[in-house]
């Protein structure tokens, strides 16, 4: 009969696990006509010996408690200015690179015009801003749980982050404790399709004319939220173009939940229970839940504020090592709770999605497209005007509107 890695597409998040410890290379990861990936075993190469089975991390989680929460900001202002939220991230990426370690997460990429997010390992601060900066797609680890185990056996410190799946991946892939691996698991509410997010990237290229060289999900330069820029090099000269992700069709769908792989919506790591050291997030509702930091410069909000979860002695550790280069302010994960609905439970499907997908599948990222704009087009307009108004009309029309 063979192996079954999975019976239904919702117990697989496309970690990789099982394809980087299969001793045979049988499997590969291969897009569905949806562009998620799952694992494909090729039954020539399989000896059935099961370890794909026993390192799935959907099939038994491992998971620890939160046992402090704070509210958290990095104090460099140029590194937070580069981050989504409060750049709790970087503070730790600095200390284990200063400490010889290495450093794992996502990188966005274009090569020849076509998007590409992967993880990468790093060893020096220069490329940081690679990792910088939430990349709302699925991001593909490669090699990079094998690498890690190279690094933690040679005895550095490894930082590994990345959504609590590709964690828990990780984890179950090294089977041991390491004392010097560390694990920062991102709040998680999903992952579309690389292929998905690159039709995207294609429409832009028509509409501005241009190659896309960089696109940022979450700039800052108009203050923290979901901001978009994208830099377009139409042959002579690039240029700068600003968007609000409500705006857009990916940014909308995906802030909606629309367009998730099956897998997120009913995500076993969408809670309080936690696969990594410590947990980050954005820090949403932080004016209302600490009133007390209102007018304090170190938690401006239009920098952003992260929420800090410390989930093991470990992660106590690191934040110990991040020392004076973060601000941080007790606080309790019902509060950040509140405002994140994905410490509480996973993202709800919602119907819409079967036919957005549906379309991509059929008539490509175009039908999208065509779609978006002609069943959203009051609200794209209301997003267009809101971001042009000068910011204090803005706030001040938003709290009329919400009453
Ligand atoms: C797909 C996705 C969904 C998210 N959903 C939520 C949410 O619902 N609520 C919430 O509070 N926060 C969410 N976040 C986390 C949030 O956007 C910030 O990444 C987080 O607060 C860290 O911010 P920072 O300022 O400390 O550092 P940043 O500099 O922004 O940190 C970037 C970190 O995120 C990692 N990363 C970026 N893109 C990916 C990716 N595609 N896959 C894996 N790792 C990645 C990088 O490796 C790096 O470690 C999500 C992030 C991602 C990638
Ligand atoms: S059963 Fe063993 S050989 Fe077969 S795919 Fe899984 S890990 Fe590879
Ligand atoms: S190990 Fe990861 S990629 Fe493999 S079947 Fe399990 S969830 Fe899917
Ligand atoms: S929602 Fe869950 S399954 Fe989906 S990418 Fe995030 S952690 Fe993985």
């Amino acid at each position: 009969m063979g192996i079954v890695l999975f019976d239904n597409k919702q117990n697989c998040c496309g970690c990789g696990a099982c394809q980087t410890i299969c001793p045979h290379q049988a499997i590969t990861m291969e897009p569905d006509e949806q562009g998620f990936v799952y694992p494909k075993i090729n039954p020539r190469d399989c000896v059935e010996c099961g370890a794909c089975i026993r390192v799935c991390p959907l099939r038994s989680p491992e998971l620890g408690t939160v046992k402090h929460t704070y509210a958290a900001a990095i104090c460099d202002k140029d590194q937070i200015q580069k981050a989504a939220s409060g750049g709790i991230f970087s503070a730790a990426a600095i200390c284990i690179l200063e400490d010889g370690g290495a450093v794992f997460g996502a990188e966005l990429t274009f090569s020849q015009g076509h998007a590409d997010v992967h993880h990468i390992m790093i060893e020096d601060k220069q490329e940081l801003w690679k990792l910088q900066g939430s990349k709302y797609v699925q991001s593909a680890v490669g090699d990079t749980y094998r690498q890690a185990k190279c690094c933690l056996e040679q005895g550095r410190k490894v930082l590994y982050s990345g959504t609590p799946c590709q964690i828990a991946g990780l984890k179950k892939y090294l089977r041991k404790e390491y004392s010097n691996l560390y694990c920062i698991d991102l709040i998680c509410h999903g992952v579309p399709s690389q292929a998905f997010f690159d039709g995207y990237i294609q429409q832009l290229k028509k509409r501005y004319r241009g190659e896309v060289v960089s696109y940022r999900f979450r700039d800052k330069t108009k203050g923290w939220g979901s901001n978009i820029l994208l830099e377009i090099n139409d042959g002579k000269k690039t240029r700068k173009v600003y968007k609000k992700a409500m705006a857009q069709s990916y940014g909308a769908f995906f802030l909606r939940s629309k367009i998730y792989r099956d897998s997120c919506y009913c995500c076993p790591f969408a809670g309080p229970r936690r696969p990594g050291d410590l947990t980050i997030g954005d820090y949403w509702g932080i004016a209302q839940e600490h009133p007390e930091l209102k007018n304090n410069p170190d938690y401006a909000e239009q920098n952003g504020v992260s929420c800090l979860l410390v989930n093991t002695e470990k992660g106590a550790e690191l934040m110990q090592r991040m020392g004076n280069s973060i601000h941080i302010t007790p606080s309790e994960i019902v509060k950040v709770a509140k405002h994140n609905a994905q410490l509480k439970s996973p993202s709800v499907k919602p119907e819409e999605r079967q036919v957005i997908l549906q379309l991509y599948q059929n008539h490509g990222y175009a039908g999208v497209e065509q779609y978006f704009r002609k069943r959203y087009f009051a609200q794209t307009a209301a997003y267009t005007i809101y971001d042009k108004m000068p910011r204090k009309l803005g706030h001040w029309l938003k709290t009329v509107l919400k009453g």
